[in-house]
Order: C-alpha cells, then structure tokens, then sequence
C-alpha cells in the first residue's frame, strides 16, 4: 500500500502517521524529517534546507525530489510506505509519479486531514513551545505555512481527485478517533 498522508502544518499528521506506519508496518517518510535529520548532521543538503524552513517556505523542489528518489532506492519500501508531507506541489507529485513508475509502481491513495485555519495556528503555536522546531515558534512564519499550503499544496487534491485516488478525513478529533476514520479509508483500498 503506497499512500499520501496530507493536510494543512498542524493537522496531526505527523502523529498519525507514526500509528498507521506501525499498524501496517511500513514506513514512514517524513521529508520533513529527512531534512531536520539532515541539518540535525550539518550536512550541505541540511543546512540549505534549514535556511528555507525557517523562513517557512518550501525547500526547492530539486533537492526535495532527489532526497525522495534516494529514499525510495531502499528495500523497506518494496511492500509500500506512508509518505507525510511530500509531495507539497503539482512538480512534486509529477516527479514521485514518474519515479513509481521506473519503480514499476503508483500511488494507491492520497488522504488528506481537513481542518479548520484557526485552529491550525493555535496548535501549531502551542507546539512550538515543547517541540524546539523554529518554524512552529513564530506566529508569521507558522501563518506563511499555511498560506504556501493552500496556494501550493492544496491544489494536489484536484490532483489525486482526478486520478480517482483522492480521500478526504475530518481531522478533528481525538487522535483515536482520526486514527479509525484513516483505517476506514485504507482498508477499502
Ligand atoms: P513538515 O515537517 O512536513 O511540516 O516540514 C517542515 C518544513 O520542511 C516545511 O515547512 C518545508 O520548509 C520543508 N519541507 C518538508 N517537506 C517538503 C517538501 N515536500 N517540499 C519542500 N519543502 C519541504
């Protein structure tokens, strides 16, 4: 099962994928966490990411994809992943579909967590002051997130919703309760 979790920064994501993955044991590729990982190592890749994270802008789509095609060249893939927060744009996904296609794959499904604007930047506001992310801490670069994503990224659900492989969740709730509605959709794939 090769699946697309996605949604506004803040949605819960993040946390949701973490229990899908383990449930149906695949993994979890964060791109976000790659380059975190990435500066975290002081890596050259890294620290150019860093510069367009902080400011909450999209790291460029070259170095985005060819962390994505190294990352997909791993055998723990080979029976699906859950990719979270790529891709953020229509040249994204382009380049991950013509990517499973040389893998001799394709997508099965995109869902994507919907939730109200406010209540994305409280949460987001509230997380910067445990999770130690700059992008989180600062209130306009946390509202430039989420600009970018309705600019950006929202448009990948014309995308998918015309590759009939579009699924909408209602992201508000307990992570339990999101967590169900998510299994619902994957287990009718
Ligand atoms: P995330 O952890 O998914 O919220 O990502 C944190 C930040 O990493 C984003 O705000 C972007 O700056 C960068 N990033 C993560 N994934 C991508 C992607 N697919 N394309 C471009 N930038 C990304």
């Amino acid at each position: 099962m090769r699946i697309i979790i996605m949604g506004p920064p803040g949605v819960g994501k993040g946390t949701e994928a973490v229990v899908l993955v383990k449930q149906y044991h695949i993994p979890h590729i964060s791109t976000g966490d790659i380059f975190r990982e990435l500066y975290k190592d002081r890596t050259t890749v890294g620290k150019i990411a860093k510069e367009y994270i902080s400011r909450g802008e999209l790291v460029p789509d070259d170095i985005t994809n060819e962390i994505v095609r190294h990352r997909l060249n791993h055998q723990d893939v080979k029976n699906g992943f859950l990719f979270d927060g790529f891709p953020r744009n229509t040249l994204q996904a382009d380049a991950l579909d013509e990517l499973l296609k040389s893998h001799e794959t394709e997508v099965s499904a995109m869902i994507a967590l919907e939730v109200d604007d406010e209540v994305l930047v409280q949460r987001l506001l509230k997380r910067g002051e445990t999770s130690g992310r700059p992008d989180d801490a600062n209130e306009s670069v946390v509202r430039n997130r989420i600009k970018i994503y309705y600019k950006q990224t929202a448009i990948l659900k014309n995308y998918y919703f015309d590759a009939s492989k579009y699924y909408g969740v209602n992201g508000v709730g307990s992570v339990e309760d999101i967590t169900e509605r998510l299994k619902a959709v994957i287990n009718n794939l």
